[in-house]
């Protein structure tokens, strides 16, 4: 795979083509319209700095050198003319996702291989749409890319083996860790495991067992752990963990309406703002 397109460039779109071309790829950055693009000129302007102080190497010319190895295009026939990856990164919206896939089906040459981004639609749902199921599969990223390296790698059952393994080649390539998801689920592996652990955090506050320095206290001594659970919820931002936990059942609601009246109202959204569970 040497030519790798990316659709959507919002905070994980710009985040993908970024790295794949600070490894050295040709990127194209697919976005709907002009205004879209200069967004995105500004988001890579933005990770080439920093890069530039976070990534070892990246100083010195090469974060600056990726930036010169992204194309950008309006143009869905233009940007996939020549792709043997697409890399999809759009909103998280069912409909919007299958019509874009049905845009791209018709555009692209038969090799390509389509990835979806997609953090809670599980491929099986866009498949169909592609035209290729055998060459789609999900290629799931971490917010700030550069840090947390982790590229889950998830098929459905019509995904043929081969096209799996060099995806799985492709994200060792760009430097993440690829993880080997052997069966689709809902989560993948990363919010398998966070989403309970926060869940369980959230009941033991509304149920007033103890404050949030107790269990975040009581994790990171007894696992090892960097952070607590509610360390978490700051890191990911108090708006993030009420739009959840508002569609979520009895006791999940009235974690939300904790969060509503003691931290949003107040305008305490986690470290994002310098306040939430702690202050920063
Ligand atoms: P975003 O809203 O920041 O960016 C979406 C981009 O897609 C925008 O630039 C928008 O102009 C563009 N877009 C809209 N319609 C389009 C279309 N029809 N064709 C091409 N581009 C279109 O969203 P995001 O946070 O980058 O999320 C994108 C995908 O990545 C989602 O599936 C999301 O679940 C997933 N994801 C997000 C995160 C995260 O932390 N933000 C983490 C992992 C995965």
């Amino acid at each position: 795979m040497k030519h790798i397109t990316v659709l959507g460039t919002g905070v994980l779109g710009s985040q993908i083509a970024y790295q794949t071309a600070f490894s050295g790829y040709d990127v194209v950055a697919y976005d709907i319209d002009d205004a879209a693009l200069d967004a995105a000129r500004e988001r890579f302007a933005k990770l080439a700095v920093t890069y530039s102080q976070q990534v070892a190497g990246a100083a010195g010319g090469k974060a600056d050198d990726a930036l010169a190895r992204i194309r950008y295009s309006a143009d869905l026939t233009d940007a996939v003319r020549d792709a043997d990856l697409v890399i999809e990164a759009v909103p998280e919206a069912l409909e919007l996702k299958r019509d874009v896939y049905t845009k791209l089906a018709a555009v692209a040459p038969e090799h390509t291989v389509f990835a979806t981004n997609s953090s809670t639609l599980l491929p099986s749902a866009l498949a169909e749409f592609t035209g290729r199921p055998a060459k789609f599969l999900a290629l799931h990223f971490a917010n700030q890319i550069w840090l947390h390296n982790t590229a889950e790698v998830m098929g459905t059952p019509q995904t043929d083996p081969a096209v799996f393994e060099q995806v799985v080649e492709f994200a060792a390539s760009i430097d993440m860790v690829p993880i080997v998801i052997k069966k689709e689920k809902a989560g993948y592996l990363l919010n398998s495991l966070l989403v309970p652990l926060l869940n369980a955090a959230g009941d033991l506050l509304v149920d007033g067992i103890a404050e949030p320095d107790a269990v975040d206290k009581t994790w990171r001594i007894g696992t090892g752990a960097p952070m607590g659970p509610f360390q978490i919820f700051d890191v990911i931002g108090l708006t993030t963990a009420y739009n959840v936990s508002i569609a979520g059942g009895e006791k999940q609601q009235a974690f939300a309406k904790l969060l509503k009246e003691q931290y949003l109202d107040q305008g305490k959204l986690g470290v994002a703002t310098g306040e939430g569970f702690y202050s920063y």
